[in-house]
C-alpha cells in the first residue's frame, strides 16, 4: 500500500481572523485571508475534509485511506472561528472539529491570561449547536483547560469526564474524540481518555497521523500565522517526509 494511503494530515488551528495589534496576537492565529487561501488551495488540489472522529475511525480500520483525505481542527472554540472560518469552510463543504472547553463556552480563554496571551471570546452553546447542525464535530477538551499531566489521575479523569458530559448534555449529542489542553499529558493520561469513553485523541506534536500511531496520541500539522499557502502545503506535504532523512543524518543520541 502506498505510504499516502496510510496517513491523514490533521491540521491544527486555534484562531482565525482574531485582531492583530501586537506580536502576541499572532499566537495560534491565522488571518481570514490566509485561511481562505489555504482552504481554496486544498480544494483545488482535490483534498476532502473529514472530521477528526472520521479520521480516527478511518485510521483505526486499517483500510487504505482515500487519497487526499485530511481533517481540520480548532482548539478551544474561539468565536472568531465561528465568525471567520465557518463561512469559508461552508463554501468548500469542508467538515471541521472543535475542541470545546465545557466550563468556558460562551466565556473567554482565561487560562491564557497569566501568560499575557490574548484573551478572546469563545463560542456559546447556541453557536456550537448551530455548527454541529452543519456537520461540524464537537469534541472534548476538558472542563477547565488544566495541565492534565500535573493532576492526580482521579482529578484528571474528572476533568475529562465532566467536559464530555456537560458538552453532551448541552448539545444533545455524543462526543467521540478528545484533545489534550496545551498538548500536555503524562504516561497515564491517554488511558484516562479511553476510560472516559473517547475513541481517539490528538496532541500538539507535529506530524501526520498514521495507521500505526496510537489513536490516543495522534500528531497534527500546526498552521502558523506567517505560513500562508506555501507554508501550509510545505508542512502538509513536504515536511512530514523529512524526519526520516534527519534521523539518518543525526548521530544517535545517548538517551
Ligand atoms: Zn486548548
Amino acid at each position: 500500500m502506498s505510504y499516502l494511503r496510510t496517513v491523514v494530515p490533521i491540521l491544527m488551528y486555534h484562531k482565525v481572523g482574531a485582531p492583530v495589534h501586537a506580536r502576541e496576537d499572532t499566537f495560534l492565529n491565522v488571518s481570514t485571508e490566509s485561511f481562505e487561501r489555504q482552504m481554496r488551495a486544498l480544494d483545488r488540489l482535490g483534498y476532502r475534509a473529514v472530521t477528526f472522529a472520521q479520521a480516527v475511525s478511518i485510521l483505526r480500520s486499517g483500510q487504505p485511506i482515500p487519497r487526499r483525505t485530511f481533517a481540520i481542527t480548532f482548539d478551544d472554540g474561539y468565536s472568531c472561528v465561528g465568525d471567520s472560518a465557518a463561512p469559508i469552510l461552508a463554501r468548500f463543504s469542508f467538515a471541521a472539529t472543535v475542541f470545546v472547553v465545557s466550563g468556558a463556552a460562551g466565556g473567554e480563554n482565561s487560562w491564557d491570561a497569566a501568560s499575557g496571551r490574548p484573551v478572546l471570546p469563545l463560542m456559546g452553546w447556541d453557536r456550537l449547536r448551530d455548527l454541529a447542525a452543519h456537520g461540524w464535530e464537537m469534541a472534548g477538551h476538558t472542563s477547565t483547560h488544566p495541565h492534565l499531566n500535573e493532576l492526580e489521575d482521579a482529578e484528571a479523569l474528572r476533568e475529562i469526564r465532566e467536559g464530555k458530559a456537560v458538552t453532551e448534555a448541552r448539545l444533545e449529542m455524543t462526543l467521540a474524540t478528545f484533545c489534550y489542553p496545551y498538548g500536555n499529558f503524562n504516561a497515564r493520561t491517554p488511558k484516562l481518555v479511553a476510560e472516559a469513553g473517547f475513541t481517539g485523541a490528538c496532541t500538539t506534536r507535529s506530524g501526520l497521523a498514521k495507521q500505526e500511531t496510537d489513536p490516543y496520541l495522534l500528531p497534527r500539522v500546526k498552521v502558523a500565522y506567517r505560513d500562508g499557502v506555501a507554508g501550509m502545503l510545505y508542512r502538509l506535504i513536504i515536511r512530514p517526509l523529512l524526519p526520516n532523512l534527519r534521523r539518518n543524518r543525526t548521530p544517535r543520541s545517548t538517551a
